[in-house]
């Protein structure tokens, strides 16, 4: 290993801000016009063109978007909505914000996305909604839960905040269901800072998420229901227009990176890399590898390991939902979902975003090889 290497550190993640977004940025401080404007307005056209729905509703991060969806649905005390326990905590707690009730369904663990047979065991006459979530930039099996939501007649809300430029069989994740919730959260394919969007095909929602978001005013100072401020800003549409620009160049490097990983990791005895289903396209948003018993090393040992050798890495999710103390408290079982309970001790991501080059995956499976012989 050379010098260079040891001194080598790939982050987990890494935002990649351009002259472009610098300009747009600065163009738009000049302007005077800070907050929600025009440049809001033409961020959402253009996602709302990018993933195929007739309207996009911008806000100021991915929680807030799933709030509001939920809140036009009319989620209230009393209800259920069922989702995964494997995702981030904003997937399940924007359910209790409307005071109703999170029902976890188990995973499938080859691809660690919401298991349909475990939806529909999970069903109740309190059951109004859905909330898939595209975890790691893997669509979840829209077909099956669509289905399910049509005999149910159930809402279906994807929670996109990972998989931006996602597509199932060919059409894009947050254009299939009821509406879609995308963040743009630093760590995330786009970025705006902080950022939200909700895209839908129904004009109803639409009309009733941007009164939401403004204090309820149908017209300046003239409130019809309660409101909230949940805008987003210009400077930060102006960042993220640039970004959707690229979206697509990004998404290519990380597929590029992630089949050269897969088709490495595959050698390597004791790790399980990434499946994909033949119908998506994944956003790789995370490459998660499941370290096994086979492996010299234990999970937390191999994070360590790699570490030292300068690769970050993460672990999405060490927790499950259900067993965060938050809903402990609640008195969830701890028994429940056991798929997502075993994935969570096994998973690890490794950096497959576009700044990781061909140069630093050599390194990587360089050095995972090195790890598994114990060399
Ligand atoms: C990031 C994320 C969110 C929340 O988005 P924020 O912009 O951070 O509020 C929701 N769900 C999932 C799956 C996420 O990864």
């Amino acid at each position: 290993m050379s010098k260079l290497n040891d001194k080598r550190i790939i982050p987990i993640a890494c935002p990649l801000i351009g002259d472009e977004e610098i300009k747009a940025v600065i163009r738009v401080l000049k302007s005077g016009m800070l907050a929600q404007g025009k440049e809001v307005e033409m961020f959402e056209k253009e996602f709302a063109e990018y993933i195929g729905v007739d309207y996009a509703v911008a806000v100021c991060n991915g929680t807030v978007a799933l709030d509001l969806a939920l809140k036009c649905l009319e989620i209230r005390p009393g209800d259920e909505v069922i989702t995964t326990p494997f995702t981030f905590i904003a997937s399940a707690n924007c359910i209790l914000f409307q005071g109703a009730r999170p029902v976890f369904a188990d995973i499938n663990e080859r691809t660690f996305n919401i298991d349909p047979d475990s939806i529909l065991e999970k069903i109740t006459d309190r059951t109004k909604a859905i909330i898939p979530v595209h975890l790691y930039g893997h669509p979840a099996e829209m077909s099956a839960i669509m289905e399910i939501a049509e005999d149910h007649k159930l809402y279906v809300i994807e929670d996109c905040a990972q998989a931006h430029g996602a597509e199932y069989r060919g059409k894009k994740v947050g254009s299939i269901g009821t509406a879609g919730c995308f963040s743009f959260y630093p760590t995330k394919n786009m970025t705006t800072g902080e950022g939200g969007m909700i895209t839908t095909n129904d004009r109803k929602i639409y009309n009733k998420a941007k009164l939401l978001r403004d204090h309820g005013q149908t017209r300046k100072y003239h409130h019809e229901i309660l409101g909230y401020n949940y805008r987003m800003t210009n400077i930060a549409a102006a960042m993220g227009r640039v970004q959707l620009k690229k979206l697509e160049m990004w998404l290519k490097i990380r597929e590029r990176n992630a089949k050269i990983l897969i088709n490495e990791i595959r050698k390597i005895r004791g790790l399980i890399p990434p499946y994909v289903e033949p119908h998506v396209r994944h956003a790789w948003h995370q490459f998660v590898i499941r370290v096994t018993n086979e492996f010299p090393l234990t999970r937390d040992e191999l994070a360590h390991a790699l570490e030292n050798h300068g690769i970050q890495t993460a672990i999405h999710y060490p927790k499950p939902i259900h067993l965060q103390p938050l809903y402990q408290n609640l008195g969830y079982d701890k028994n429940e979902c056991p798929a997502a309970i075993k994935v969570s001790k096994e998973v690890l991501s490794l950096p497959v975003h576009p700044a990781v080059s061909l140069d630093d995956i050599k390194y990587m499976v360089k050095t995972l090889r090195e790890l598994a012989t114990g060399k």
